[in-house]
């Protein structure tokens, strides 16, 4: 049986809905925190995936869309992570952009 919440008809929507709200938040930026609220109560509801890439438009702390004014990014060459610094909340998201273990 085929729970609920794990309908793959359902959660073909919910990706699609989930594309949609990031594209929407690129474009109406005073609108992102919203539609990033938006696409992460379906992403739970629905258990679905949040893709990599939108996942870090936003911060993991307080989910603040992230634009020019809102984060800080650099590189760390020790931990082979490009860091997003949340102005709003100081939080550190880190990303690793090798996929080679040393
Ligand atoms: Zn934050």
């Amino acid at each position: 049986m085929i729970h609920r919440n794990q309908d793959p008809k359902l959660q073909q929507i919910a990706a699609e809905r989930i594309d949609i709200l990031f594209r929407e938040a690129k474009l109406n930026p005073e609108y992102a925190n919203r539609y990033v609220f938006l696409a992460r109560k379906i992403a739970m509801k629905l258990n679905v995936k949040i893709p990599k890439e939108y996942k870090m438009r936003y911060c993991h702390k307080c989910y603040k869309y992230f634009n020019s004014k809102t984060v800080a990014v650099r590189t760390n060459a020790k931990t082979k992570a490009v860091e997003y610094k949340c102005l709003n909340c100081k939080h550190v998201n880190r990303y690793g952009y090798s996929k080679e273990k040393s």
